[in-house]
């Protein structure tokens, strides 16, 4: 008999599996519906034998000692700075926009004082969001900000949500902020890089454990029903054990309240016959193209004996639930947060339910808040007992 059901072997399944199995001796269950575990952060080789990202380019970066340490344990790393550049025209500038930036965008004399007004207004080392930057009245500071509306931000933003940046949850945006410093790293946090032998590898070593079962194939909803009553049944028998579910709320309760809005992205992987494709690991399109980003694998992995390399383009679209669309990005904002609520709402009389995760809890997490948030969870219903 399991003590807890987990639906999803994404980051949240996994970590929360492991923390149950290993530190509060829980029987645990793993139901996975894709044909592999990993979730998002899945990785493989190509027919070329190249690694790639089935679900989007995955760079681990973290302040949090704790998980950086925890998932050390089930791998070693390839760890590198991680750099972004965008195409903008014929130039290739750093993002973050930062200082180095301004001075590849502005001509000396008049960089060197913008890069002074900046300093002294938000202090170095800063990070100041784009929409934040907007609102000052300086002109010069106005001018900075219009151009990285312009050229970093409007463009790229439109393909990817598909609205304005004024019309999405200005922590999206927040994400990518302008940066008072000559740091051209995409994060600033201590750790970041890949696992050396993949997520994939690292995952799977965490779900080895005794107390951990997987069941790869297996859709949570086909096993488990929600009875109206508040009871939850497994294989047709009420389960009195917890259940953790990090899938997409809406289609727990089949959509009864209607569909929550997500963006999803359509990944095109292209194989060139040549060392190097673009120098970095990854491009942004900010100001052309229909994709909005090009990520070449090898240079986020560090991958040197292939021949050729591997690249993929991401195409952004609106999610529409149909066969094969993966929900990737929760839309927030007030309207879509308030359905999501009705959901849980809804689910509270399922006492013994814990959602996690991006999906189930209708959040942008990146693997290192996921991975605590997991640990967390774990660790409130292992002391349950
Ligand atoms: P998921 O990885 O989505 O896992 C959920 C799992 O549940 C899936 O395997 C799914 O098949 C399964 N599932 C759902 N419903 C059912 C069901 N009914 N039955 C059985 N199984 C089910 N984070 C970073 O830190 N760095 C990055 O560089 C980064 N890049 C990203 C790029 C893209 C394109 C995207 C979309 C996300 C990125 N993230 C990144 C975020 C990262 O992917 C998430 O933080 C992490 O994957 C969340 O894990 P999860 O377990 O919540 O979700
Ligand atoms: N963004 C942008 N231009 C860029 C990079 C980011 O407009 O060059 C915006 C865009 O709205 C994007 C958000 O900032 O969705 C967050 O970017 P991030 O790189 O964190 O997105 P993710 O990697 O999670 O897809």
């Amino acid at each position: 008999m399991k003590d807890v059901i987990i639906i999803g072997s994404g980051v949240a399944g996994t970590v929360a599996a492991r923390k149950l199995a290993e530190e509060s001796q829980k029987k645990v269950l793993v139901l996975e519906r894709r044909p592999h575990i990993g979730g998002n952060c899945f990785d493989k080789k190509d027919e070329h034998g190249i690694w790639i990202h089935v679900y989007g380019p995955h760079i681990f970066h973290t302040n949090d000692e704790e998980v950086f340490s925890y998932f050390s344990r089930f791998t070693d790393w390839y760890e590198f700075p991680h750099k972004v550049v965008a195409q903008v025209g014929e130039q290739q500038i750093p993002i973050p926009f930062n200082l180095n930036t301004l001075h590849m965008v502005y001509e000396k004399t008049k960089a060197e004082e913008m890069e002074k007004k900046l300093i002294e207004t938000y202090g170095e080392g800063s990070r100041v969001p784009i929409m934040k930057l907007r609102e000052n009245p300086d002109p010069q500071i106005q001018e900075i900000a219009e151009y990285v509306y312009q050229n970093v931000f409007l463009r790229y933003t439109m393909k990817q949500w598909g609205q304005t940046p004024e019309q999405i949850s200005p922590e999206v945006t927040g994400r990518v902020p302008v940066l008072i410093s000559h740091d051209n790293r995409y994060f600033q946090d201590a750790h970041q890089g890949v696992p050396k032998e993949g997520f994939t590898r690292m995952m799977e070593k965490m779900l080895q454990h005794e107390n951990i079962e997987v069941r790869t194939g297996v859709d949570g909803r086909e096993v488990l029903t929600f009875a109206e009553d508040g009871t939850i049944l497994f294989e047709g028998k009420p389960f009195a054990g917890e259940v953790i579910y990090t899938g997409a709320v809406d289609e727990l309760l089949d959509w009864k309240y209607g569909q929550l809005p997500y963006r999803s992205l359509d990944f095109r992987f292209e194989y060139h016959k040549i060392d190097d494709y673009q120098g970095h690991a990854v491009v942004n399109y900010t100001v052309s193209e229909d994709f909005t980003r090009i990520t070449e694998f090898k240079h986020l992995t560090g991958q040197k004996d292939v021949i050729g390399t591997t690249i993929v383009k991401e195409y952004p679209f609106a999610y529409e639930g149909k066969e094969g669309q993966i929900p990737y990005y929760a839309i927030m904002n007030e309207k879509n947060n308030a359905l999501y609520e009705t959901y849980v709402e809804d689910m509270k009389k399922y006492s013994n339910l814990h959602l996690l995760g991006r999906l189930a809890e209708y959040k942008y997490y990146n693997i290192d808040l996921m991975a605590r948030k997991a640990m967390d969870l774990a660790a409130k219903i292992g002391g349950e007992r």
